[in-house]
């Protein structure tokens, strides 16, 4: 994807596949498919990618956005591709300046260590500073859900992120990180989870992490994921971006996407998948 001189890049690390019923109350994967028919499989559950985005074309910055589920994935997840995605762009993962956590679920926080030393060796790890309280805190438990996906011993926030814990620098809400690339307070999913604004050359578009896991959260509005920490106040930050992109018509990305491909409203109920440029 491209905005402006910004090259946008989706390094797949992995992918789940669980009913849609499990985390939708009351929906079906044949319903879900209707809303993302080309890119979802006609057998099974649909597919969700998990992975990183790569920004490319900032001064002096090569920036990679959350870190996929991490080498050793628990089922039904699949996953560890992400330092073999970066090695076939020729990215090494010394290269990566920054690295930023639309939020530290532990799909999004997997390759951010290994071994209990910084992944990305050379740069500066970023999130919003009520993720970094939240889910670093002492007493912080693990959620149900997060036990039948993950190995806590090793996707915890604890061990994942306590060995980048001195290289974490923090934003809260909206904030200008870099010149053309925003954090946009979109707390609801968990209490610091932000939404990326990337803007060059008179173009936009948005990384909208885990505010939605697919197109019918945006085109319905009865789709209602169950895993949201604060459930009323992340389905306002949903309308607000169902309006939003269906106004102005911008692209957005979200983490989960099938292949991680951006979309744009084309019409106030329908959103097409963009080719990659
Ligand atoms: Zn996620």
């Amino acid at each position: 994807m491209r905005i402006g001189s910004l090259n946008i890049t989706s390094v797949v690390d992995g992918e789940v596949a669980i009913p849609t019923e499990t985390y939708y109350a009351g929906h079906t994967n044949d319903q879900w498919r209707e809303f993302t028919a080309s890119m979802c499989h006609s057998t099974g559950n649909p597919v969700q990618t998990v992975g990183s985005f790569l920004i490319e074309g900032l001064p002096d910055r090569l920036i990679l956005v959350d870190t996929g589920v991490g080498n050793n994935p628990t089922f039904p997840f699949a996953g560890g591709a992400l330092r073999s995605g970066l090695a076939a762009l020729g990215v090494h993962p010394d290269d990566i300046t920054d690295v930023l956590f639309t939020h530290l679920h532990f799909d999004h926080i997997g390759w951010a260590s290994l071994y209990g030393k910084p992944f990305f060796t050379n740069a500066t790890y970023r999130c919003d500073q009520r993720d970094w309280e939240h889910f670093m805190a002492t007493d912080y438990e693990i959620p149900a859900w997060e036990h039948v996906l993950a190995k806590p011993e090793f996707d915890a926030p604890q061990p994942r992120l306590g060995p980048i814990a001195d290289r974490i620098e923090c934003w809260t809400g909206d904030s200008q990180l870099f010149p053309g690339l925003e954090t946009l307070d979109a707390a609801g999913h968990t209490p610091g989870t932000t939404v990326l604004r990337l803007t060059n050359s008179g173009e936009e578009g948005l990384i909208l992490g885990d505010v939605v896991h697919g197109y019918m959260e945006l085109v319905a509005d009865d789709w209602h994921l169950d895993a949201h920490e604060n459930g009323e106040q992340a389905l306002a930050v949903v309308d607000h971006y169902r309006k939003l992109l269906s106004d102005t018509q911008v692209p957005f990305v979200g983490s989960h996407f099938p292949g991680m491909r951006w979309g744009r409203f084309d019409g106030i109920d329908t959103i097409v998948d963009l080719p990659i440029r």
